[in-house]
């Protein structure tokens, strides 16, 4: 093989193999383990180092209060719906998301998809309901209810692999071509304010849209701008060996070429655990979930282990509280990372704390509490004069039934039409589009 090994070029790059690390499948052969890992330690990587750079600039304006994080996408992504039709939809929900906060918080918003690459997932528990080995992403094992198809196996890294970098080829091209259409996408937001039930409640904010973009047209305005937008891609850094294999070594920077921006979740931030220890030593911008847990220590060290060099824009902190705990948990928190002189971007995850199980046996999130917990996000931020950057969703851009309430009033007794999520409930097309109205208007004060 012609590639030097990265652990040569970057002292202390392996220092997370000595540590626990939570949350790994069990792989069943080690052998066939390494086989598969030597494969993906040299194939192409999935994003270049340019991009992730350019994200890191981005998000360095999000940290300093000039322009507005968006992300949003499957909780799981599978293989079998990694389809042009599916990224289709959830690009098209992002970008219609997307022009509508840029006008509400009249700055630029960073579009970032859970995308072509989300195939990995923590698990609270290490069975299910039917008392099967847990699912954890197709890039692990299978959602299927069958125990051969739960044992771990390592040829589905490689499927991964091919999954999200057939998916980011596509995803460019969208952000190229007609889906990126400024006027397009806006005229889908005109369909969805003419059809929601609650349209009326956003149809100021869709009518002023409209005479600013008829003004900018008979300015004679068309820039490149309005026809193509910039797309990046992330993932939940979970799976270490996958992450560690797919790491390319350019110009002396270790980078994750498996997507632009990665996270730490609430159940792998341990602060000597090999999540914390490896994702320290990539240069991609980077995220950690914050739950109720955290304590405000925990989050500064959190930031001086991940962000020792203070560079605006490497450190995203994803508090994801509840709408019950944010307004009491995130404060002091905010106040002692600002304290401690680190510019990072705060964004909010207002699904993952507000998770409740449905009369009718479902996982669920309602609209009305995740509404609520950004609100909450911009109360504190607004109280302590810090800029709150960004929100971070689970979505889809079908009419599935997995959250409550919203315009079309999903009831628990609706859930079981469309539930089709392999993992945790998103909020559909038409949920999606009124919280990004609602945040535009949060945005605008
Ligand atoms: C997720 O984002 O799907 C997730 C598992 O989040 P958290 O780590 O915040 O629980
Ligand atoms: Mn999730």
């Amino acid at each position: 093989m012609s590639l030097t090994d990265p652990a040569e070029a970057v002292p202390g790059l392996d220092r997370w193999r000595e540590l626990p690390a939570a949350q790994q499948p069990a792989w069943p052969d080690r052998a066939a383990l390494d086989t598969v890992l030597a494969t993906l330690s040299s194939v192409p990587p999935i994003v270049a180092p340019t991009e992730v750079d350019e994200l890191r600039t981005r998000l360095a304006e999000v940290a300093e209060g000039r322009a507005f994080l968006l992300q949003g996408g499957d909780c799981a992504e599978t293989f079998d719906l990694n389809t042009d039709a599916h990224l289709q939809s959830t690009t098209r929900t992002l970008l219609q998301m997307a022009v509508v906060l840029t006008y509400g918080a009249s700055v630029p918003v960073v579009k970032v998809g859970r995308v072509a690459g989300q195939y990995a997932k923590p698990r609270s528990s290490e069975t299910d309901a039917l008392g099967l080995p847990s699912y954890r992403g197709d890039m692990v094992n299978s959602l299927e209810p069958v125990l051969e198809k739960r044992i771990p196996d390592p040829n589905r890294l490689v499927r991964a692999y091919a999954n999200s970098a057939a998916a980011m080829n596509m995803i460019r091209a969208y952000a190229r071509g007609g889906l990126a259409d400024l006027r397009a996408v806006h005229d889908w937001n005109k369909d969805f304010v003419a059809s929601s039930p609650a349209g009326v409640r956003y149809e100021v904010i869709a009518r002023e849209i409209d005479r600013a973009l008829a003004f900018m047209r008979a300015c004679g305005v068309d820039d490149g701008a309005l026809h193509g937008v910039e797309l990046y891609n992330s993932h939940e850094a979970l799976v270490l060996d996958y992450e560690r294999a797919l790491l390319r070594v350019h110009d002396g920077r270790p980078f994750a070429a498996s997507a632009h921006f990665v996270w730490i979740g609430d159940r792998t931030r341990q602060l000597d655990g090999a999540h914390v220890e490896f994702m320290s030593r990539i240069v991609n911008p980077i995220g950690v979930k914050i739950g109720p847990s955290t304590t405000p220590e925990q989050a500064v060290e959190l930031v001086e282990r991940l962000d020792p060099d203070g560079v605006p824009g490497r450190l995203t902190m994803i508090s994801r509280m509840g709408n019950g705990r944010v307004r009491d948990v995130l404060p002091p928190i905010v106040e002692k990372v600002t304290a401690s002189g680190h510019t990072v971007v705060w964004q909010c995850d207002p699904m993952h704390g507000n998770t409740h199980e449905s009369s009718t046996g479902y996982k669920t999130r309602h609209f009305d509490r995740v509404v609520d917990e950004v609100l909450g996000f911009f109360d504190v931020h607004r109280g302590l004069g810090t800029w709150p950057g960004g929100i971070h969703v689970e979505l889809t851009g079908e009419d599935v039934t997995e959250c409550l309430g919203g315009a079309m009033e999903i009831s628990d007794e609706d859930l079981n039409s469309r539930y089709e999520t392999a993992c945790d409930p998103r909020l559909n097309t038409g949920q999606s589009l009124e919280l990004a109205f609602l945040v535009a208007e949060m945005l605008r004060g």
